[in-house]
């Protein structure tokens, strides 16, 4: 058994850092042409298609504002007009802005749902008007996949971060009821819950001792990478995952599994 994406188109959002980086470079391995998408840095979204033509893939970099809704249907015409056809897409894109409920700014409450979930619809309509539009394809047995970037706090609370949680929250409710809408086409709908992984989003959280507080809360007892979660995007948007719908993957070490109640409660 294989795992490949031969014949197939990726775009992955906020692909020229972390888990996004990782996810187009494991989809590029897998045989898939990849578009590597960016925010605000060009140089690295460079960096990262370099790096994939290196290693014998095939890989373009589109700039684009995931929130903002012409640009990110100019993202996906780019793809087209490039590749033919997007066969998988992984919304990743997201950010923090942190800070206690009450002095929380409208401003960065509005900035995080803006990116972390309308930034995700945004990706997934565009995705399946793109699916649907081009229709059945022989590179794959579904019509198109669509995997959605959550986190661990779609379903833990988390104290002083209450924008980032509600918008992953969201997220979870958006795949399932997306899932449940277009499976019947052949679109499989799907996402991935990271844990602590160690990228630029939480530099701080994952090194010294705060990691070492990070760990009590791993069972697992070791701080993730990014390619433990690609490695995850890269079979559910495989054949070998076709008949996983609506599914949300933990990839946390553990973390969902309530830790301090090991010997508590
Ligand atoms: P990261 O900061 O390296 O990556 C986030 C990416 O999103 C960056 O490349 C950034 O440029 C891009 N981005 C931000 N705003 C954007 C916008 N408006 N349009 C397009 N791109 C934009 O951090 P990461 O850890 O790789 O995060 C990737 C995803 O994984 C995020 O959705 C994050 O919430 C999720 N996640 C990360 C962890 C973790 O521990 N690192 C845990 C759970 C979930």
């Amino acid at each position: 058994m294989r795992i490949s994406l031969d014949g197939q188109t990726a775009l992955v959002t906020g692909a020229s850092s972390g888990i996004g980086r990782a996810v187009a470079e494991g989809m590029a391995a897998a045989g898939a042409k990849v578009v590597v998408n960016y925010h605000s840095q060009p140089d690295a979204a460079d960096e990262v298609v370099a790096a994939i033509e290196e290693a014998g893939g095939e890989a373009f970099a589109v700039g684009a504002d995931v929130s903002d809704e012409s640009e990110l249907q100019a993202m996906f015409a780019a793809c087209v007009e490039r590749y033919g056809a997007i066969d998988v897409v992984v919304a990743n894109a997201g950010m923090q802005k942190d800070s206690a409920a009450a002095e929380m700014t409208l401003d960065d409450w509005r900035a995080v749902i803006d990116v972390n979930l309308t930034g995700q619809f945004l990706c997934a309509r565009a995705a399946i008007r793109q699916f649907r539009g081009q229709g059945r394809r022989d590179v794959s047995r579904a019509l198109g996949k669509l995997i959605c970037m959550s986190s661990v706090h779609e379903v833990i609370p988390w104290a002083g971060h209450v924008n980032y949680a509600a918008s992953k929250g969201g997220i979870a409710m958006m795949m399932k009821t997306l899932a449940q809408e277009v499976a019947e086409e052949g679109i499989r709908v799907n996402g991935i819950a990271p844990g602590a992984i160690r990228t630029a989003i939480n530099e701080e959280e994952t090194q010294g001792d705060a990691a070492k507080q990070l760990l009590k809360l791993i069972p697992y007892g070791r701080i993730g990478v990014a390619e433990d979660v690609a490695n995850a995007a890269v079979w559910l948007a495989s054949d070998l995952a076709d008949y996983v719908v609506g599914a949300t993957i933990f990839v946390d070490g553990g973390m969902a599994l309530y830790p301090e109640f090991r010997g508590n409660g």
